[in-house]
């Protein structure tokens, strides 16, 4: 299921100074990745057929709100991105100029927009118009996500934005969740505005693509929306535009929201304010105003929680210099950050050559 970029390869094992698996540290360890079993300890029988490679390596930093039509392609950090909203006839291309550069850029999609005829974003002036797909009631919602199926989508899209035009009603909304959940794709939802995001947490929708920062959540709503929801931060983006106010509300409903138990996943809005992909200071600085903790922050940046959602196994992952040996390190260490496949962690853990232990991996192709 789901498109993207994502590219057969046979599965690596690797013998690493330190990994961080399942949010445990181990030290010199076997690792395999590459398969539909992501990144995990592989038995410890070849270890000393293997050069230790001189790295930390962690499942791959994931922005799980990106327009790759809006970036510039480059390799870095990020080696797991989610697409959320573009003209899904171009996401294909724009993916694979996007690998060209960053080979160890793991992508996924949504496709278009699903909104109500005259809807956010359609004059937003970001979204080009077949980024968006109008959805005229619940009558249209099979074939609209039907057309983002066919056209690879990993997950449906929806915007419910109050205070920029009309907005799905509540039938259309549950109509479009209903057929995504046949197609066996979670729905994730852009909503801003009053009363928005309640209606996404209790109808259905499984991502939020924004922290909401409209208005306060009370507790009871976090609580709904922490069984049935994972949040992608976007906090950034509140520093950025100057919005002290927005930026309050939205760090405060995170920090109840991972209180009661919710997954926290990183995110940008790459293209809306950003231009590159990567971690951006500011992110970090508020996932941790937030109360997340160094683990919690680096469970978010690592897209953990998006894994089950997704059915989306780390295939990349991202490599530090090997003396990070916790989580408040990955924090310190994120500039040195970069994407790796299993194919860049073979090509360096050639059997027993001395030399190699002390050699660092190659840049990606
Ligand atoms: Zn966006």
């Amino acid at each position: 299921m789901g498109g993207g970029s994502e590219r057969g390869g046979a599965e690596r094992v690797a013998r690493v100074a330190r990994a961080r698996i399942g949010g445990a540290w181990h030290e010199d360890v076997v690792v395999a990745l590459g398969s539909d079993a992501g990144l995990r300890l592989a038995p410890e029988a070849d270890r000393d057929a293997l050069a230790r490679l001189p790295i930390a390596l962690l499942p791959p930093l994931t922005d799980a709100h990106v327009h790759l039509g809006l970036a510039e392609p480059a390799a870095g950090p990020v080696g797991r991105a989610l697409d959320l909203g573009w003209d899904p006839a171009a996401l294909p291309g724009i993916a694979a100029a996007h690998a060209a550069v960053a080979p160890a850029l793991d992508v996924r999609w949504a496709g278009a927009l699903l909104t109500a005829p005259g809807g956010y974003p359609s004059r937003s002036g970001w979204a080009p118009s077949e980024a968006v797909h109008e959805v005229a009631g619940a009558q249209e919602a099979a074939a609209a996500v039907a057309a983002q199926v066919a056209a690879g989508a990993s997950a449906i899209k929806v915007a419910l934005h109050a205070d920029a035009g009309p907005v799905l009603d509540d039938l259309a909304l549950v109509a479009i969740v209903a057929a995504a959940r046949i197609a066996g794709l979670p729905v994730a939802a852009h909503v801003q505005g009053e009363g928005q995001a309640e209606r996404a947490i209790d109808r259905g929708v499984r991502i939020l693509a924004h922290a909401p920062w409209t208005e306060r959540l009370d507790d009871a709503l976090v609580a709904r929306a922490a069984e049935r929801t994972a949040w992608i931060t976007t906090l950034a983006m509140h520093v950025r535009d100057g919005d002290d106010a927005a930026l309050a509300t939205a760090v405060d409903n995170v920090a109840r929201f991972a209180r009661a138990g919710g997954a926290v996943l990183h995110g940008t809005d790459l293209g809306n304010g950003t231009g590159r992909l990567g971690v951006e200071p500011d992110e970090v600085a508020a996932l941790l105003a937030a109360g997340l903790g160094a683990s919690g922050a680096v469970d978010a940046l690592t897209g953990a929680g998006l894994e089950p959602l997704l059915a989306w196994p780390a295939r990349t992952a991202t490599a530090l210099p090997p003396e990070v040996s916790d989580d408040e390190a990955v924090l310190a260490a994120l500039p040195e950050a970069r994407a790796v496949r299993a194919d860049d962690l073979a090509r360096t853990a050639t059997p027993s050559d001395d030399d190699a232990a002390t050699s660092t991996p190659e840049e990606p192709r």
